[in-house]
């Protein structure tokens, strides 16, 4: 689910990995015990010796670059929907997103402010562009979860990006009745602009064009995620660039992705390093950088906050040295 992807502290305690460690198919998961500095210079010297780079992110990215969605962030911007629909149900802007509107009026209230404030507000941010810095000279392609699109604002080409979950520019058929998915941020500003009271008004609430049913953001949360024709084809560029690559030395850079969907990434990125001799995973992590032991040198787990560990891993890669 897209939204669940996008999981705060509070969410990530859910997950506990210590579930994973006995079981299939992360029965070697350790934390290594090597230095930070030394699995710094490991990850650089990986990095700059690598033909390609794939990233793979995941919400402690956004995260750790500053679009937290709990704590003063969401009470400072969202106290009247607080205070409307409850504290109990309104923590965070995770989960606000599940609450139950009582009407299309304030289910786009929230979205569209929540919109705003997460993916039309924010310029690029500074750890999006230190990646980008870094694999940018290198072939790079992006596979993540994020709805943020702050991939794209930090430079990246669209031809380089599969966002697997949707984008919280766009909004589609609630019921996925046709295949298309619509841009509407300019939907959106209109929309937090006219809002009374947490809703919009009832002539701005949008319709699907084929069925007349109503609309839901372009998230995947249920079976009727649309995936559309730039979706497919993200998708089918992702699996051209993995094929391309196979006989290359590929580093995996893995940021912020946890256990709330690690089937999307990190469980199909440990499979990669496994099946191909000369791939190697960076997995970047707050507090779940564990990674398979059997890995040996062809995996760094760094378990610390990413915007510290990518700017150390950026000097090293940066210093004029051979390995
Ligand atoms: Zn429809």
């Amino acid at each position: 689910m897209a939204i669940q992807i996008l999981n705060s502290k509070k969410q990530a305690k859910k997950v506990d990995f210590m579930q994973f460690l006995s079981g299939v198919p992360a029965r070697d998961y350790v934390f290594q015990h090597t230095p930070y500095e030394e699995q710094v210079r490991e990850a650089a010297a990986l990095l700059k010796s690598a033909d390609a780079v794939i990233i793979g992110a995941g919400a402690g990215l956004s995260t750790a670059a500053g679009l937290n969605y709990g704590g003063k962030r969401f009470t400072d911007n969202f106290g009247k929907f607080i205070e409307k629909y409850g504290s109990a149900a309104m923590t965070d802007m995770y989960s606000a997103g599940f609450y139950p509107f009582p009407s299309e009026e304030a289910k786009w209230g929230y979205w569209s402010k929540h919109t705003y404030l997460n993916r039309i507000e924010p310029e690029a941010l500074p750890l999006y562009l230190m990646i980008y810095d870094l694999v940018n000279e290198k072939p790079h392609f992006v596979l993540t979860t994020n709805v943020d699109h702050q991939f794209w604002k930090a430079g990246f080409a669209d031809g380089d990006i599969f966002a697997t979950q949707g984008d919280y520019g766009e909004i589609q058929c609630a019921r996925g009745c046709h295949d298309k998915v619509y841009d509407a941020e300019e939907m959106f500003l209109e929309m937090n602009r006219a809002q009374k009271d947490c809703e919009i008004p009832s002539d701005m609430v949008p319709r699907c064009p084929v069925c007349g049913g109503n609309m839901a953001m372009h998230l995947r949360c249920d079976q009727y995620f649309v995936e559309d024709e730039h979706w497919n084809e993200a998708a089918g560029r992702y699996a051209a660039f993995l094929q391309e690559h196979q006989k290359d030395k590929v580093v995996l850079l893995e940021l912020g992705v946890g256990f709330n969907t690690p089937t999307i990434i990190r469980f199909p990125f440990e499979k990669l390093v496994r099946e191909n001799d000369k791939w190697s995973l960076v997995r970047l992590n707050l507090r779940e950088a564990v990674v398979p032991e059997s890995f040996h040198k062809r995996a760094v787990g760094i378990n610390e906050d990413i915007c510290r560990s990518m700017e150390d891993i950026r000097k090293e890669a940066e210093k004029d040295v051979v390995w």
